[in-house]
């Protein structure tokens, strides 16, 4: 699978690895648009978040878990934060590997 984020998950890709265990890996957006800019993703390939399985539930919640746990890490957690997942060409999605953005550490604008 020639996919960028299954290839940062396997360690092909170098990245500054924030997290990982056997389910899920978390690394700096390479265009941050904010102070906090970390995508979390399953090790799993799954395109979009559309895509997910009934089966799956425990593992997206696995990666809002995570998510938590970097901005904590990361001294967002007090002051606000925002995930984000695109999903498809209208949602803006460039990469079509699953994934949450943690977005923090300064003033975001409102949506729309
Ligand atoms: P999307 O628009 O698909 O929700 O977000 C994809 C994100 O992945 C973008 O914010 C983009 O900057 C980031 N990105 C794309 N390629 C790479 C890469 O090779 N490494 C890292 N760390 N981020 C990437
Ligand atoms: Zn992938």
């Amino acid at each position: 699978m020639d996919c960028i984020f299954c290839r940062i998950a396997r360690g092909e890709v170098k990245s500054n690895i924030l997290y990982q265990d056997d389910r899920a890996a978390a690394f700096p957006d390479i265009n941050p648009k904010a102070p906090v800019h970390i995508l979390i993703i399953p090790r799993k390939h799954i395109d979009c978040v559309a895509d997910l399985q009934d089966s799956e539930e425990q593992l997206m919640g696995h990666l809002v878990a995570i998510a938590n746990k970097l901005a904590r890490d990361n001294g967002v957690a007090a002051s606000g934060f925002r995930l984000v997942i695109n999903c498809g060409p209208e949602g803006g999605q460039l990469v079509p590997h699953l994934h949450l953005h943690l977005l923090g550490g300064r003033q975001l604008g409102k949506l729309g």
